[in-house]
């Protein structure tokens, strides 16, 4: 862990810097000598994070540093919070996956939060998350998956879907680190407990914003296959070597078991998604209609109990 200027920020591998803020990471990743110059940031925090995130960028660069781009994962509340403060202050590109594009520019919502798996707080408060597509139309840049992205050169860019229908991980082949987003958790990211207190625990993607389970399945087995040996993840500590490979691996081939909630809104009934944005979302079927209302009345006192916290 690295203080500097008081900003708390951990080292993922050689250029690659994490920072946790509340409950979600974000990472800057820098290119080596001899590639463009420059750094990236993946990921941008919840809402209100902004300045801590300038902060975190200038303990590395030095003040008024800038990226030269915005890499998301996933346009998730969570993993977008901050973008729209930081773009005022950056004027760099945005690349997300064509399919995430419609969450970005306005077009489409994601299909709602399932707040009946994954028995947790922060499953109880996720109808709560914003749900209004950001309008960010004029930043956006589509990842070309074969090319991978510029300002990047030396990543590649993995389609990892599921938790989002344009969910995307970075894979650095050199010294195969990977940066995950949801596609994987490395804390129990359903559970308060786990995720303020960044528990190691190698998990699915987070259940309740997960909307097709077969694709999330396919995408953990495909990073399990480039066999990473650091991995960074949205939610929990930096996992690496042995643990990560074998625990990656017994994730993959028991997700069902182990990462796939048994019942819920999206378990056996996927969410439909093109370029356009979301056009099908599994009804509820009454048996889950009790369990929301449980949910729900959960949630408000979910959301006093994390203030608490968080202060
Ligand atoms: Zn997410
Ligand atoms: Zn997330």
């Amino acid at each position: 862990m690295n203080f500097n200027n008081n900003v708390k920020y951990f080292q993922v591998a050689q250029g690659v810097w994490g920072m946790r803020i509340f409950f979600v990471n974000v990472y800057i990743v820098a290119n080596r000598r001899g590639f463009p110059k420059g750094w990236v940031l993946v990921d941008a925090g919840v809402q209100g994070s902004a300045d801590k995130i300038i902060a975190f960028a200038e303990s590395i660069f030095g003040a008024g540093a800038k990226p030269s781009a915005i890499i998301l994962t996933h346009a998730h509340s969570d993993h977008t919070g901050a973008l729209e403060e930081l773009l005022k202050r950056w004027d760099v590109p945005v690349y997300a996956h064509e399919l995430e594009i419609p969450y970005l520019t306005g077009k489409s919502s994601y299909a709602p939060a399932d707040p009946t798996v994954g028995r947790g707080l922060m499953s109880l408060m996720s109808p709560f998350f914003r749900k209004k597509p950001l309008n960010i139309d004029a930043k956006v840049k589509t990842i070309n998956i074969e090319e991978g992205i510029p300002e990047l050169p030396e990543w590649k860019v993995v389609h990892t879907p599921g938790h989002a229908p344009g969910h995307v991980s970075l894979f650095l082949p050199l010294n195969t680190t990977l940066i995950a987003g949801d596609a994987f958790a490395t804390t129990k990211a359903e559970s308060a407990l786990f995720l303020l207190n960044n528990i190691k625990r190698l998990s699915g993607p987070p259940a309740y914003m997960t909307t097709d389970w077969k694709a999330a399945k396919e995408s953990v087995r495909k990073l399990a296959d480039l066999q990473p040996r650091i991995a960074a993840a949205g939610h929990g500590p930096v996992v690496r070597g042995r643990e990560l490979q074998a625990e990656l691996r017994k994730l993959a081939d028991n997700f069902d078991k182990v990462a796939m909630p048994n019942s819920g809104r999206y378990v056996g009934h996927s969410t439909q998604a093109d370029e356009t944005g979301t056009y099908y979302v599994p009804p509820f079927r009454s048996s889950t209609k009790f369990k929301v209302l449980v949910g729900l009345a959960g949630a408000l006192a979910g959301f006093a109990v994390t203030r608490a916290l968080v202060k």
